[in-house]
C-alpha cells in the first residue's frame, strides 16, 4: 500500500506457544465482565505481560467518549458503569495473585467528575483485600480536575499516571478534545497536593513530532513534578487509524532516556515496545 512505512525488524515479535495462562486470564476477565486495556488497545506485549501475571484493567466500560484517531479503543456511547465492578476487580486481582496493579479507564466525559468516584472505590476494594501497590492511569478530567484531585484524597494510589501522549503541535490531530496545558495541569495539581506520591507520564513517538519538541515536553513534565517516564513507538492498530510517520530506533530511544535522567527523572522506560504500563512493577521499584 502506498505511503505505509515498512515495519522494521525490531518490532516483529515472536509469539510464544504457551497460550494457557493467557486464556485463563482472558476467561477470568470475561466471566467477571472486566476489561483489560491490554486487549482493548491490542497491546503488543500482551503475551509477555499475561504470562507474567500482569495486566492493566480498564474500568468504567470499554467505550470512550473521545475520538483519538490513534487509539484502538471503541468510541461511541458508553454504557452505564457497573456498580459491582470495584468488587469484581478486587476479587480478580486477588485471584490472579498480582503484585502490582494498574487501573485505567476510557474517558467518561458523560459522568460526574469523569467517574473518579468509581476509581476511588476500586482502590478501596483492592486495599481491603490485599496489600498491593496500585497505579492509576487516568484521563485528563478536563472540566473537573480540582474536584478529582480532592476526591482522590479518600484513597490515594501509589503512582499517579497521566499520559501526555504527544507534543503540543500535534494535539489537534492526535488528541482532539484534549488540551496539552490541561494535561500538564492535572499532573501539576496532583503533585502539589500529594507531594509524596510519584507522578508518571508518557508519550508515543512516530507520529510526526521532532526531537526538539520531545525534549521540550520532557522539560515541561519535569517542571511540573513528574518523575517517571515512558516513551514508546506508536503502532497503527488498523488501516482506519493514524499512519505511522517514522520508526524510532533503540539508539534514539536511548538518547531520550539519557536526556530524561539528566534533567531529573528518577526512571525512564524508553523503547519501541514500551507502553505506559509495561514492566510497571519494575519501574516503580527503581
Ligand atoms: Fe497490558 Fe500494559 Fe502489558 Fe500492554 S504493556 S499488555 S497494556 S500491562
Ligand atoms: Fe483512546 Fe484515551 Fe483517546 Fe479515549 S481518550 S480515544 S481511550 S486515547
Amino acid at each position: 500500500v502506498k505511503n505505509v512505512l515498512k515495519k522494521p525488524n525490531w518490532l516483529k515479535i515472536t509469539l510464544p506457544l504457551n497460550y494457557k495462562k493467557i486464556n485463563i486470564i482472558k476467561k477470568n476477565l470475561r466471566n467477571n465482565k472486566l476489561h483489560s486495556v491490554c486487549e482493548e488497545a491490542l497491546c503488543p506485549n500482551m503475551h509477555e505481560c499475561f504470562n507474567n501475571n500482569t495486566a492493566t484493567f480498564m474500568i468504567l466500560g470499554s467505550v470512550c467518549t473521545r475520538k483519538c484517531p490513534f487509539c484502538a479503543v471503541k468510541k461511541g456511547r458508553p454504557t452505564i458503569p457497573d456498580i459491582l465492578e470495584p468488587e469484581k476487580l478486587a476479587d480478580v486481582v486477588v485471584k490472579m495473585n498480582l503484585k502490582y496493579v494498574v487501573i485505567t479507564s476510557v474517558t467518561r466525559d458523560d459522568l460526574k467528575y469523569g467517574g473518579i468516584e468509581h476509581f476511588v472505590k476500586c482502590i478501596q476494594e483492592i486495599r481491603k483485600r490485599k496489600n498491593i501497590k496500585i497505579e492509576i492511569l487516568v484521563p485528563d478530567f478536563k472540566n473537573c480536575q480540582n474536584k478529582v484531585i480532592e476526591y482522590l484524597g479518600l484513597s490515594l494510589p501509589d503512582v499517579f499516571n497521566h499520559n501526555i501522549e504527544s507534543v503540543p503541535r500535534l494535539y489537534k490531530k492526535i488528541r482532539p478534545g484534549a488540551d496539552y496545558i490541561s494535561s500538564l495541569n492535572l499532573l501539576k495539581k496532583f503533585k502539589k497536593k500529594y507531594s509524596n506520591i510519584e507522578t508518571k507520564s508518557g508519550l508515543m513517538l512516530g507520529l510526526g513530532e521532532n526531537k526538539k519538541e520531545v525534549l521540550d515536553v520532557l522539560y515541561d513534565l519535569r517542571n511540573n513534578g513528574v518523575t517517571m517516564l515512558t516513551l514508546g513507538q506508536y503502532l497503527q492498530p488498523s488501516s482506519l487509524h493514524l499512519k505511522v510517520k517514522s520508526y524510532i530506533t533503540q539508539f534514539e530511544f536511548n538518547f531520550f532516556k539519557k536526556f530524561a535522567l539528566s534533567i531529573g527523572f528518577k526512571n525512564a522506560f524508553c523503547g519501541p515496545l514500551v507502553r505506559s504500563s509495561y514492566h510497571a512493577y519494575d519501574q516503580q521499584k527503581k
